[in-house]
């Protein structure tokens, strides 16, 4: 088996035709961010904005999202984005199991390059995607599961509260508890960094 690369990642996403979704898109879209960031978001799919210039999360929901990570000042580029799965669906439909199953190899492999410390899954295909199907967003949505020493929680993806204002009071408690988590694990201490110092010096 070769060994791993972002270089081996971008082609095989290229080349992939393990599910019918590569048939009628523009661009596949693998993701972007700092490729070993803490802190790793995985989405559902690619959008007709994101399909159009091969980037993840660029449309509403995306900008949605940017504000979102702002609200607990964390800049974009210091995270890294991508879905379940590379290819938009038809009409941006819900990916199937066997799409997100198919796809599953190109997230595994990326979850391997980045090595996050933090996963935040936004809706339920990336929950069930990454924790298995027997996963339920509004049952789950805000708890925390550690599996091999990444720390994992779902909440809503921006593109339903771009469509349910009521579940934004969620989400806000969401970000609270992923700032606290990466505050807890010491992660971007740049940027949380009076916050740092006083855990360090509380008994
Ligand atoms: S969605 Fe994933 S598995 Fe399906 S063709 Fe695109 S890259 Fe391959």
């Amino acid at each position: 088996m070769p060994e791993i690369s972002w270089e081996l990642l971008h082609a095989q996403v290229e080349a992939c035709t393990l599910c019918p979704l590569y048939q009628g898109i523009t661009h596949k879209v693998p993701g972007q961010g700092d490729p070993h960031a803490p802190l790793m978001l995985i989405g559902e799919g690619p959008g007709q904005r994101e399909d159009e210039e091969g980037l993840a999360f660029v449309g509403p929901a995306g900008q949605l999202l940017t504000r979102m990570l702002a609200s607990i000042s964390l800049p974009r580029d210091r995270v890294y984005i991508c879905n379940a799965v590379k290819c938009r669906p038809p009409q941006n439909r819900t990916p199937t199991p066997e799409e997100t199953n198919a796809c599953r190899m190109h997230l595994r492999m990326q979850v391997a390059l980045v090595r996050p410390r933090v996963i935040l899954l936004l809706g339920s295909t990336a929950l069930k995607a990454t924790l298995g199907p027997d996963h339920f967003i509004t049952r789950e949505r805000g708890v925390w599961y550690e599996r091999k020493g990444v720390w994992m929680m779902a909440t809503y993806h921006p593109s339903a509260l771009l469509h349910d204002a009521s579940k934004k009071p969620d989400v806000w408690r969401d970000l609270q508890s992923l700032r606290d988590r990466l505050i807890d694990l010491r992660l971007y201490p740049d940027l949380y960094p009076a916050v740092s110092q006083e855990t360090e010096t509380t008994p």
